[in-house]
């Protein structure tokens, strides 16, 4: 099964994306993760996205699309997968289809804006293995390290809150048109999101079974 999960920065989905590929036993795809990544090498691509990504706004479509079509071709992705932040806006989306990438289920986690605002703050990611936390909802066993890989655990620049509006703001302009693409194509799949981690991966399982 080929899915794609979308919504708001901080709305959740890349933690429920983890959830559900450990479930299902497909690997989660996450193209910010692929692009941090990218920058901590200094990669090509991590050396054109950098400045895109500390300002909140999107890197280009064609950065993206290759570091994606490289990933979705790996033996690993070919039982299916789960897209975690990718596509962003209806270019990709179109790229997707074009590389005649079937998409069974589009799952959107969809957290109203102030609550997303309240929840960035206490979002960290791990320097070493990209892990992502939260000191509220999903703390670290021991506190600023990670649990997985005992790397330090740490803010994201972009998760300053100044950076929030901004990416918030571009989810709406070039995200959130995605929402109707694929209700259109009968793949959409809405899922309230809830404080509470499991009670929202309980629901984003229902609605992949589709009950
Ligand atoms: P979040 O969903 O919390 O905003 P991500 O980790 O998915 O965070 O993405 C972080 C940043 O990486 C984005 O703000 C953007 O700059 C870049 N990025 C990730 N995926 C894409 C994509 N599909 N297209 C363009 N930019 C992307
Ligand atoms: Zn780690």
């Amino acid at each position: 099964m080929n899915m794609i999960f979308l919504g708001a920065p901080g709305a959740g989905k890349g933690t429920q994306a983890e959830v559900v590929c450990k479930e299902l036993n497909i690997p989660a795809i996450s193209t910010g993760n692929m692009l941090r990544e990218a920058v901590k090498n200094s990669t090509e691509a991590g050396l054109k996205a950098k400045s895109y990504m500390d300002a909140g706004e999107l890197v280009p479509d064609e950065v993206v699309i290759g570091i994606l079509k490289d990933r979705i071709a790996q033996p690993d992705a070919q039982n299916g997968f789960i897209l975690d932040g990718f596509p962003r806006t209806v270019q990709q989306a179109e790229a997707l289809e074009s590389m005649g990438v079937e998409i069974d289920k589009v799952i959107e986690i969809d957290v109203p804006d102030d609550a997303i605002i309240a929840r960035m703050s206490g979002r960290r990611v791990c320097e070493g293995c990209g892990n992502s936390y939260h000191i509220e909802y999903k703390p670290t066993k021991v506190e600023g390290i990670c649990d997985a890989c005992g790397a330090k655990v740490v803010q994201r620049i972009d998760d300053k809150p100044e950076t929030v509006l901004a990416r918030l703001k571009t989810y709406h302009e070039k995200t959130a048109p995605l929402k109707d693409y694929y209700e259109k194509r009968g793949k959409l799949v809405t899922v309230k999101g809830q404080n509470e981690i499991a009670e929202t991966s309980r629901l984003t399982l229902a609605a992949i079974k589709g009950e």
